[in-house]
């Protein structure tokens, strides 16, 4: 089972200091952050997923975007180069494109045409590029009937243009690739409502010659639901047929999906949980852990607000902020063996900057068990602590780098997710700094 990582330019500054808490005078960001696979020394994803969205920067807000510099640059250089992944260490990176549907699903049709999605895998030199498409959010297997057309029990004629159009474009994606003898694989996107019509979508794509088919719009659907199209596709997939998850934030009964010939999936789920979960936010082989809230009182946006507006005195929340870290600190170094006077600072400091949650019982628990110590990723061998620290986007992303990492582990021993992870991520993609 292949797992691709969805791009959203998520780098780390290699100069920052966690102590200092500054970063070298001299970084240039593109030149010298890094991105995850330049991080670990061993894989922790077997492909980046990129999309189109994104680069042209057409998301809307909260969405990452490249800037004009960045996407010029990736249109020049190919995205090996751009992405520094030539003659990687891990030895092969897979690159996929999308059109990132999600983006522009209120909208009637999709802003970009075949021509200009296929130019953009061509040139960008995608391994594999999926055919435009139009998400359907809706799952109603209820709908899938064939008999019901016109009734309340039918799909809504929007939902059927929307399938209908996405297998039409398919149709020209996938002649228009051929007749350019382009290097790209093509894949075939099968939108649907229920089973039945994902397996409808999936036989059409087949026909026109598809043998690498992703499923979209199914981000939000539970494991079974997922398992139910899978069966249905399954009566109809042809043996070489392999299938592609989009966006899948369930990562349960990988093997079950194996099983019915999904090959591939990707997910931004570990790496977002990092810093957009409420509590799973440190993952291990067997569990997740909640991080550690210690928010910067200047670069914390919400706290300076309030500090502004004079409900928060800022040299009150800075010496609480600085005790935390401290007794912290201490706590790792092994300086200070009770815990009680570490809860307490963080305590004192929570009830400044969230008066409404008590999470001392969260925070016993991770630091108690202190999972940082026995993780092997060079993430948590250099930061000790500070990955459990829940403060700016340097700790926060790598502490969703490391769950990458973690979950490559877990994919690797087909354990694949536990029941507490994959469950609550679903927010857009940008880390809060
Ligand atoms: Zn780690």
């Amino acid at each position: 089972m292949n797992y691709f990582l969805p791009d959203s330019q998520d780098l780390v500054d290699p100069s920052f200091d966690f102590t200092k808490e500054n970063r070298s005078a001299d970084r240039v960001r593109h030149r010298d952050d890094r991105y995850a696979h330049e991080v670990f020394a061993t894989r922790a994803f077997d492909g980046v997923l990129v999309s189109k969205a994104i680069v042209d920067g057409t998301g809307g807000a909260g969405q990452a975007r490249y800037t004009q510099a960045q996407r010029r640059r990736l249109l020049r250089e190919g995205v090996r180069t751009f992405f520094r992944a030539d003659l990687h260490r891990w030895g092969p990176l897979a690159f996929m494109g999308d059109c990132g549907a999600f983006t522009y699903i209120k909208a009637e049709t999709p802003p970009y045409t075949v021509d200009e999605v296929i130019e953009f895998y061509d040139r960008c030199g995608f391994d594999y590029g999926i055919s435009v498409d139009h998400v359907i959010r809706e799952f109603r297997p209820q709908w899938d009937s064939d008999l019901c057309v016109g009734s309340e029990h039918a799909a809504p004629a929007s939902l059927r243009a929307r399938q209908q159009l996405t297998l039409d474009l398919a149709g020209e994606f996938f002649a228009k690739i051929q007749r350019g003898r382009l290097r790209v694989v093509p894949v075939g996107i099968a939108q649907g409502w229920g089973p039945r019509s994902y397996a409808h979508a999936t036989a059409v794509l087949q026909k026109i010659g598809y043998r690498y088919i992703a499923l979209g719009g199914v981000v939000a659907l539970k494991t079974p639901d997922i398992l139910r199209c899978l069966a249905e596709i399954h009566a109809i997939r042809r043996p070489d047929t392999r299938l592609h998850l989009l966006g899948v934030t369930r990562l349960t009964q990988l093997a079950a999906f194996a099983a019915y010939g999904v090959v591939s999936f990707d997910s931004t789920s570990p790496l977002r949980q990092a810093f957009m979960d409420d509590r799973n936010n440190y993952h291990t082989l067997d569990r997740a852990y909640s991080a550690v809230r210690v928010p910067q009182v200047d670069g914390n946006f919400r706290l300076a607000a309030r500090v502004r507006s004079g409900e928060v005195d800022q040299d009150v929340a800075r010496a609480a902020e600085r005790r935390c870290l401290r007794a912290l600190a201490e706590y790792d170094a092994g300086a200070r063996r009770r815990l009680a006077p570490v809860l307490d600072a963080l305590r004192a400091y929570e009830r400044i900057h969230d008066g409404r949650t008590d999470r001392t019982e969260v925070y016993r628990e991770v630091l108690e068990a202190a999972p940082w110590k026995r993780c092997p990723c060079e993430v948590c061998k250099q930061l000790g602590h500070h990955v459990v620290l829940f403060r700016g986007a340097e700790r926060n992303r790598r502490r969703g780098f490391h769950n990458v990492w973690t979950f490559y582990q877990r994919l690797a021993r087909g354990l694949a997710a536990g029941p507490q992870v994959g469950d609550d991520a679903r927010a857009p993609a940008r880390p809060p700094s």
